[in-house]
């Protein structure tokens, strides 16, 4: 199989979700074959081949590994809970470290079951990540903190803007920084200057593309197509290259009515072309 690994995409990286109906030797095979050279793993298609054997086939197809989602949660089964989350983070960093993934995409976890208290939420994901980030750093792991929309501060990530990221970042030190995902970011008034920010500390450590559809009909899968929404990725593509950043452009889109419906080769055809023209 001839490899078309043009110079345009070399920046480009598919992250699993996006092609969400192959396994991992399939999303490796499928990615290589399309001539791009990166993707980034969920740990459930990982955990489903064995980590060993994933890292055999990335190596052997060449691919660089732009992240590993995802680590966190710290805040599922409250204070109470927050030992066994570690042990699962552990558990993902040293996944990370196997496949010599880029970092380990840390998604805070929400409110604690039945807690109306988001500040200990908050406080909860705070000693979560200072008591994860030594274990990281021996490992040579970078944790991205990724900020998600407000929308999932109930469920998903009490972590919700670029301003919050940062500052735990600049408290904790070295060895940890953040996935700008443009989904989770785009509508924020101070993004630009919290770009700035993360790339002054060097702490930009992903770039997560898709689309905002209008209307959204699922606020957690109906991610659109770079091009088929309202972000200016573009824009926010050189707010954080402008910051420093050189990494890869991570496609994610989860896309239950849409994407995940057509052949995964399609998707990939697709993102290909719209990296290359919308991005
Ligand atoms: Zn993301």
């Amino acid at each position: 199989m001839t490899r078309d690994l043009s110079k345009d995409n070399r920046f480009l990286s598919i992250n699993t979700a996006t092609v969400r109906a192959w396994d991992l030797k399939q999303a490796v095979e499928g990615i290589a074959r399309a001539g791009i050279p990166a993707l980034s793993v969920w740990r459930d298609k990982l955990q489903a081949v064995g980590v060993a054997e994933a890292a055999r086939l990335i190596r052997r197809h060449r691919l660089a590994v732009s992240g590993l989602c995802r680590g966190g949660m710290f805040t599922g089964e409250g204070r109470g809970g927050l030992a066994k989350a570690l042990e699962d983070n552990r558990r993902a960093v040293d996944e990370a470290a196997s496949i010599a993934a880029a970092c380990l995409v840390v998604v805070a976890g929400g409110l604690a079951p039945a807690s109306r208290d988001i500040a200990d939420a908050r406080q909860i994901v705070r000693e979560g990540l200072a008591e994860l980030l030594p274990y990281a750093r021996a490992a040579g792991v970078a944790l991205a903190i990724e900020p998600l929309h407000p929308m999932y501060a109930a469920d998903r990530a009490c972590i919700n803007t670029l301003a919050q990221a940062n500052e735990l970042c600049e408290a904790l030190g070295e060895g940890i920084g953040v996935a700008v995902d443009v989904y989770h970011v785009w509508w924020d008034p101070n993004l630009a200057n919290e770009i700035a920010r993360a790339g002054k500390g060097r702490r930009i450590l992903a770039f997560h593309i898709c689309d905002w559809l209008v209307p959204t009909t699922d606020l957690l899968l109906d991610r659109g197509m770079m091009g088929d929404g309202v972000i200016d990725i573009r824009a926010i593509r050189a707010l954080v290259e402008a910051a420093g950043y050189g990494g890869f452009c991570e496609v994610e889109i989860f896309s239950k009515n849409n994407w995940w419906k057509r052949p995964p080769e399609e998707a990939l055809a697709t993102a290909v072309e719209r990296y290359r023209t919308v991005c």
